[in-house]
């Protein structure tokens, strides 16, 4: 899968170099890149904002150096493009599985009080939010995106770790996890993850994980609900 995260903080995406993602990145698996737009301001100054016409507080991220930097990086529109946006579809399990099956994203983050609508209008093809908060800038928000939907992408989690036996992948919260040693604190680890059945360790993992649904999650039971799938 190709990414391309178009920032004015190419920086902040060095985190993504560590453990799953990074190795996925290493591997090819993902073929990542943090693109500056600064570098493409025609501004003798390289300026990226200016203030909002009508007035009010902040400043807006002006319209040429995203529309060539969109350009420069997807000038045949091959990417899905998206905006992070406190405005857009609110980010799910399922949203993640349905990007992950596309080739190739672009994801536009702004900052300040966001980018002029009119480069967004003609370049933009979604809109995506992580949450109703809005923060400072896009950038972490798309840290989320490309993280969570990574996940999907065949060879990105090895075999070892599965994502079809998570939390939400039913449409329900996991169980509890236990590892070594098999007393800690003076608390042990429930017998029947011990014994080696099975069938009882699926009984008793299928159990905790309705009970804790139920508890923490009631609305995911709810066939209402747009969290289950
Ligand atoms: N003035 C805007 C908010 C701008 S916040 C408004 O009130 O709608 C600055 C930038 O942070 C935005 O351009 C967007 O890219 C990003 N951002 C803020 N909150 C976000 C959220 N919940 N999800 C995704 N991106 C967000």
């Amino acid at each position: 899968m190709r990414i391309r995260v178009l920032t004015l903080f190419p920086q902040m995406f060095d985190c993504l170099n560590e453990s799953i993602i990074g190795r996925a990145i290493k591997s090819g698996k993902l073929d990542f890149q943090a693109v500056d737009i600064r570098a493409y301001s025609k501004d003798k100054h390289q300026k990226c904002d200016d203030t909002p016409y009508g007035g009010g507080a902040g400043m807006v991220m002006t319209a040429q150096p995203v529309y060539d930097c969109i350009n420069a990086v997807d000038p045949n529109h091959e990417y899905l493009r998206i905006y992070m946006s406190p405005k857009g579809e609110r980010l799910s399990d399922s949203l993640c599985r349905s990007l992950a099956q596309n080739d190739s994203i672009l994801l536009l983050c702004g900052h300040y009080e966001g980018i002029d609508q009119r480069v967004l209008d003609l370049c933009i093809d979604r809109e995506i939010s992580i949450g109703d908060y809005v923060l400072s800038g896009g950038e972490l928000a798309a840290m989320v995106v490309i993280d969570s939907a990574a996940r999907f992408v065949d060879g990105v989690l090895g075999s070892a770790v599965s994502h079809e036996d998570e939390t939400f992948s039913d449409g329900m919260l996991e169980y509890p996890q236990y590892t070594r040693p098999p007393t800690f604190m003076g608390l042990s680890v429930p017998e029947v993850l011990l014994n080696g059945n099975h069938k009882e360790i699926d009984k008793f993992r299928k159990q905790q994980s309705r009970a804790l649904t139920e508890k923490l999650r009631p609305d995911l039971l709810s066939d209402t609900d747009d969290g289950k799938r």
